[in-house]
């Protein structure tokens, strides 16, 4: 009978604060036969403080493909491994996914032991809107190629979140504010979890000014997020309330078709402002 398959563990740590790891990430950590993890010195202390004493191996981006041939070995004859990154959950921004990816393929058990990661923890935490949100990870490190993916976003609804380093939150900072207009909500997050944690929250002309006037606000590790469109809001704000009462008046008494063509005589609006308005209130009152 051929040996039952080990089974690999996704373990999240801490990305600051060494409490923050779950009860069952040290069980298993203590339990597995083997830790991969991304850098074996950082994880050192990480493991002494919950006197954890598995051997550790490397496994990192740049022997991430040749490890995970010896990694998959080891789980295939039936030894369990945990995969650890330098912080937060391993696969997001951190070495992983070609593991992952071919222990699934070999039909072999991969357990997710969840925990701390940054974007999650930044987006519990800075008041912008949840509900949908798109995650780009590093920009890109040129001006032009940063701005051209908040070109992308900068009429879309869901928050932006993306990590930044100290060297380039400044500019990184600048291209949003070339880009987006001042009052957007937007926020930065900076060394979550750790002693200078530090959330501004504001809009994208008032945090651009906060980091430009103190230089400690450009130190540390960082996520930035920015709040989607509001498109009812952005609606509502181009045209008065005058006009928008004047087109929920019509409406109760016209077609959609006539209630523009009254109010755009009546109030001199854009017809496109006074068309997309009078079909939101429509679909409000029906
Ligand atoms: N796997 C990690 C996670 O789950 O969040 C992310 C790894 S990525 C290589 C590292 C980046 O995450 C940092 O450069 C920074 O942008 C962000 N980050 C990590 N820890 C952070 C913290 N404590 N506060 C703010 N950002 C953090």
């Amino acid at each position: 009978m051929s040996k039952l398959k080990g089974t690999l563990y996704i373990v999240a740590t801490p990305i600051g604060h060494l409490g923050d790891i779950s009860l069952r990430a040290i069980e298993v950590l203590k339990q597995v036969d083997l830790i991969a993890a991304e850098d074996t010195r950082n994880s050192k202390v990480l493991l002494s403080h919950y006197t954890i004493v598995t051997p550790m191996t490397a496994y990192h981006e740049h022997n991430e493909s040749n490890k995970a041939k010896q990694l998959l070995d080891k789980l295939e004859q039936g030894e369990s491994i945990a995969l650890i990154s330098d912080a937060g959950t391993p696969l997001i921004n951190d070495p992983g996914f070609t593991l992952v990816e071919q222990a699934r393929a070999l039909a072999i058990n991969v357990v997710p032991i969840p925990g701390a990661c940054a974007i999650i923890a930044a987006l519990s935490c800075t008041g912008l809107a949840t509900a949908k949100f798109s995650f780009e990870g590093f920009l890109p490190r040129t001006s032009g190629a940063r701005k051209a993916i908040f070109e992308l976003y900068v009429s879309q609804s869901n928050t932006l979140v993306f990590y930044e380093s100290s060297h380039r939150i400044l500019s990184c900072l600048e291209d949003i504010a070339d880009v987006y207009e001042p009052s957007r909500k937007m926020a930065i997050a900076r060394e979550l979890t750790k002693t200078y944690e530090t959330v501004v929250s504001k809009t994208v002309e008032e945090v651009l000014q906060v980091v430009q006037s103190d230089k400690n606000m450009q130190r540390g590790e960082f996520v930035v997020l920015i709040e989607g469109l509001d498109r009812k809001k952005s609606q509502e704000e181009a045209l008065s309330d005058e006009t928008l009462e004047l087109i929920t008046v019509l409406l109760t008494e016209c077609s959609v078709k006539t209630a523009v063509k009254l109010a755009l005589q009546i109030s001199g609006a854009s017809k496109k402002d006074i068309y997309k308005a009078a079909l939101e209130l429509n679909d409000k009152a029906n």
